[in-house]
């Protein structure tokens, strides 16, 4: 097995549960509805794998357990690895330790053992409060059962909740968001993430949209979805810190941050991403190929990226404008030795005359008329 020498900086951790009890409909996720042994094995070689990692001198100030869905298996066996990377890496007493659940998965007395062992920042995959569209999406729980995992999780102690939300889906109008949304707010949870539904190949969505059977909202209903979004949160008391993320004060999502920063990170699991010092690599993402190569000692890695400068440069702009703090100019500098007001003099000529960019000296930013193109207007600072 390959052995992972690492320097002594903040390192962030991503652990990655390939499964869940079913696969959704838009799913496009390294996840796979599998039970029994297999389950174990991956979790025993993630364990392994974790173990196998020289850490000496690592901090690390933020850990993510996503998936697929990591309340599915056993908690007990979830705990453990928490308890192997505290072992193996110096975890910083401060550090926000998140864990993505699904409503179905989960109940207050598992809620309580993860709380208890650590985790203290909970994602509740939701998607919306409506019976119909989660049938249409392929999820497995209905728009109550979501409150009562999201009840259960407070009462389990979790202060720090997140729930997700999906807009934009199949036969939704700007009314049935809206009462989603509602019910959301109503909730209080500390954060929300609002992503609309991107229809992904090799999904069973993806068959349907090419045969015309996905009658998803037009563009323009698309839009106001998003500004009301934008504007019913804001009213609420939640900061729009990234295009997608809210958070109330203080309740910014700090794993997350690290992406957006363009900052290093581990990941362990079948697919999981890493990146540290301008390389960025995905283990194999098939659970029996990883446990393999785990307990055989084979190459873990399927794809590797050595960045240039010029790319890893491209990237943190483009991640850190996907913020509403946006560029840190000065931050940015000092860490690639460029101007950047001359290294993207063209790109920032063109968004500045279209208005979708506000530039100062400090900072860089997204205008609110360039927000709900967002992702096109990132894209240009790729190499
Ligand atoms: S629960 Fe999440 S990860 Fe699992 S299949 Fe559904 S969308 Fe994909």
């Amino acid at each position: 097995m390959m052995r992972n020498t690492i320097h002594p900086k903040p390192l962030s951790i991503y652990v990655h549960i390939p499964f869940c009890a079913r696969r959704c409909a838009y799913c496009d996720f390294n996840t796979y509805a599998w039970r029994g042994g297999i389950v174990r094995d991956t979790l025993d070689a993630i364990r392994a794998h974790i173990e196998s990692t020289e850490a000496d001198g690592v901090v690390v100030p933020t850990i993510f357990f996503g998936g697929g869905t990591p309340t599915f298996p056993d908690p007990e066996l979830i705990i453990q690895l928490l308890d192997t990377i505290r072992t193996q890496f110096t975890v910083l007493p401060d550090a926000e330790i998140s864990i993505e659940a699904n409503p179905g998965t989960v109940d207050r007395s598992r809620f309580a053992a993860l709380r208890q062992a650590g985790f203290n920042r909970l994602s509740i995959g939701v998607q919306a409060f409506d019976d119909r569209l989660l049938r249409v999406l392929g999820r497995l729980h209905t728009a109550q059962e979501a409150i009562c995992s999201y009840e259960a999780a407070r009462a389990a102690g979790f202060e720090n909740v997140n729930l997700d939300l999906m807009f934009a889906l199949p036969g939704q109008t700007l009314s049935q968001w809206r009462h989603t949304l509602r019910t959301a707010i109503s909730l209080q949870p500390e954060h929300l993430s609002c992503y609309a539904l991107t229809v992904e190949p090799n999904t069973p969505f993806y068959s349907l949209y090419q045969r015309g059977q996905l009658p998803l909202p037009d563009e323009e209903t698309d839009l106001r979805m998003y500004q009301y979004t934008i504007r019913a949160l804001t009213r609420a008391g939640y900061e729009h810190y990234e295009i997608s993320n809210f958070a109330r004060p203080g309740y910014r999502c700090r794993h997350n941050l690290v992406y957006w920063r363009n900052e290093e990170y581990l990941g362990f699991g079948p697919g999981a991403v890493s990146y540290r010092d301008g390389v960025r690599w995905k283990w194999l993402s098939h659970p029996r190929r990883y446990v393999q190569a785990v307990r055989g000692g084979g190459s873990l890695v399927e794809e590797e990226e050595r960045l240039s400068l010029d790319e890893s440069l491209g990237e943190t702009v483009m991640l850190m404008l996907r913020t509403r703090d946006g560029v840190d100019v000065k931050a940015v500098e000092s860490r690639y030795g460029v101007q950047l007001a001359t290294h993207y003099a063209p790109v920032l000529r063109r968004l500045r005359q279209l208005r979708l960019l506000e530039v100062t000296s400090d900072r860089w930013r997204i205008t609110p008329k360039g927000l709900p193109i967002a992702n096109t207007v990132c894209a240009e600072f790729l190499v």
